[in-house]
């Protein structure tokens, strides 16, 4: 039998009014640490009065450990039951929950990264780069460089974006791509889709590279050994898939490429 923990929730922030999505922190009361690591998730459940029947849901924590608490970021789902409960929470509210499970996490020790993310997936991001470059405290990222690619669709579903922002102008080995595949004229900033400026970044990065196909760049095998990169990717299946697949095609090894599907 898992143990179950209650959650009170001390801080509701709205994320984002069109994409309805809330940034919740949480504190465990009842422990005076909740230990976890970054990119882990946690295991909500409650009873659903229309089915009687008790539900559980995944939600990845937003956050690097700090004392008893934890955050996390929520899309509400239209006619959704846990998505709906957690955005309509007010602070004070409780919640049970067990974990944190999962192995979405930093393989150490820490060489050059890309994180990708759509939506939520953006959640264990925060996490990761919470705990690689604390506000207080040593930087853990030993001068490795760190790109996050975060696609989503439109500007306002762009969580943290002053964050991610801050960080990357404080951090010279911290890069902020925030891309969008259906933004408006106004946007000035990247368009398309993650995997395609994935695939542009890591053959930029390369020293050798040859081309292949129409356009498409692959970068030839470091002959002393596998490059020194991984790729930690969150979200919907279809770009979890599609940037898996176009970097193992790229000749990444598979274990290079870390990946958490949160649908
Ligand atoms: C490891 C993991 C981590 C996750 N992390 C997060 C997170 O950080 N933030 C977050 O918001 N969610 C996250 N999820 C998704 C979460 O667990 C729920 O699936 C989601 O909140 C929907 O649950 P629900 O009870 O509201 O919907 P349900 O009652 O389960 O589903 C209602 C309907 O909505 C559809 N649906 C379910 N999910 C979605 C979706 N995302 N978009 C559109 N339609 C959907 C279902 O197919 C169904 O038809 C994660 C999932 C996993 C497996």
């Amino acid at each position: 039998m898992r143990q179950l923990y209650t959650a009170r929730l001390a801080t509701k922030l709205l994320l984002s009014d069109v994409a309805q999505c809330f940034h919740l922190e949480f504190a465990v009361d009842e422990l005076p640490e909740f230990a976890f690591k970054a990119g882990q998730f946690v295991s909500c459940v409650a009873d659903d009065p229309k089915t009687g029947k008790q539900q559980t849901r995944a939600y990845s924590i937003a956050s690097a450990p700090r004392e008893n608490m934890f955050d996390i970021c929520v899309n509400r789902v239209e006619g959704g039951f846990f998505s709906n409960l957690l955005c309509d929470l007010e602070e004070g509210d409780t919640l049970k929950f067990h974990g944190a499970h999962g192995l979405f996490t930093l393989r150490q020790p820490p060489v050059d990264s890309v994180f990708i993310a759509t939506g939520t997936g953006i959640a264990p991001m925060r996490g990761f780069a919470q705990w690689l470059f604390p506000e207080d405290g040593p930087n853990r990222s030993e001068g490795k460089d760190v790109w996050l690619v975060y696609g989503t669709r439109y500007e306002s579903d762009i969580y943290y974006q002053d964050y991610f922002e801050q960080l990357a102008a404080k951090h010279p080995n911290f890069h902020y791509i925030a891309t969008l595949s259906r933004g408006q004229e106004s946007w000035t900033g990247q368009r398309g889709y993650v995997q395609e400026h994935v695939a542009r970044l890591v053959a930029t990065r390369a020293e050798q590279k040859v081309l292949v196909g129409a356009g498409d760049v692959q970068p030839e095998r470091n002959p002393n050994g596998p490059f020194e990169i991984y790729a930690y990717i969150c979200g919907l299946n279809d770009m979890v898939s599609a940037s898996r697949d176009r970097l193992v095609g790229m000749g990444w090894e598979k274990k290079q490429v870390v990946f958490e599907r949160d649908d």
